[in-house]
């Protein structure tokens, strides 16, 4: 089987110099790569700029703004069966790109930003049979949003992490998850490594995918 998985921060530049950004290490993505190559997956990771070797066997798709990741996922899409959204894209963007570095002026500045592509909301109006799973980072009302997100983006599984918990986050070696399904049903994982959680994951995605050929 296919496996589409995004891993890592997107970065905006607003000169070649500058970017925004988010602190997202790329591990979860990477530990889920790992996981589908060692289920016999076919796996192309495509990750904003991380500092981690790219699992054996993994196809490595380096990418930096959310409109390269958005297109690297659709040229890929068809033929896939599972697309994994671990990236941790950046909903905005500058609204210009100055070519040469900004210079500072004596006051205040404000920035203008546009709306990023959403490509998982895309990716759900657009799926056919292919699993397509979500994370929801979340500091308040874990379950309440990540089901809302798995219901507005038409997914077929969530993750959502606290990221204001202790273990649990964008740096962390662990997280704890709440996974959720289309049916609802609601799963509280116990503290994981990313490695456990990324193996738990996989298997999910490969039960739902195998129900879907019987059915
Ligand atoms: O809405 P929120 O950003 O919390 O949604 C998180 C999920 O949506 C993650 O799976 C992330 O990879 C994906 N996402 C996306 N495109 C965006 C923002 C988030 O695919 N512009």
């Amino acid at each position: 089987m296919k496996f589409i998985v995004t891993a890592g921060p997107t970065r905006e530049f607003l000169d070649p110099f500058r970017f925004i950004s988010n602190p997202s290490s790329g591990k979860m993505g990477f530990a889920l790569a790992r996981a589908a190559r060692e289920r016999g997956g076919e796996v192309a990771l495509i990750s904003g700029p991380v500092g981690l070797d790219p699992p054996p066997g993994v196809e490595l798709v380096p990418v930096t703004s959310a409109r390269r990741m958005r297109d690297e996922v659709f040229r890929r899409l068809p033929g896939a069966g599972a697309v994994i959204m671990a990236a941790a894209v950046s909903d905005y963007r500058p609204a210009r790109y100055s070519r040469k570095k900004l210079k500072k002026s004596g006051g205040r500045v404000s920035l203008d930003l546009v709306r990023n592509p959403d490509i998982l909301g895309e990716l759900g109006r657009k799926k056919g049979e292919v699993v397509l799973v979500g994370f929801s980072a979340e500091t308040e009302n874990i379950v309440d949003n990540a089901a809302e997100k798995l219901k507005s983006k038409n997914l077929d599984l969530i993750v959502g992490n606290d990221i204001s918990a202790p273990g649990s986050g964008f740096a962390a070696e662990t997280n704890r998850a709440v996974v959720i399904d289309r049916t609802g049903v609601v799963e509280e994982w116990p503290l994981l490594t990313k490695n456990e959680l990324a193996e738990r994951i996989i298997d999910r995605v490969l039960t739902i995918r195998a129900g879907r050929g019987r059915s």
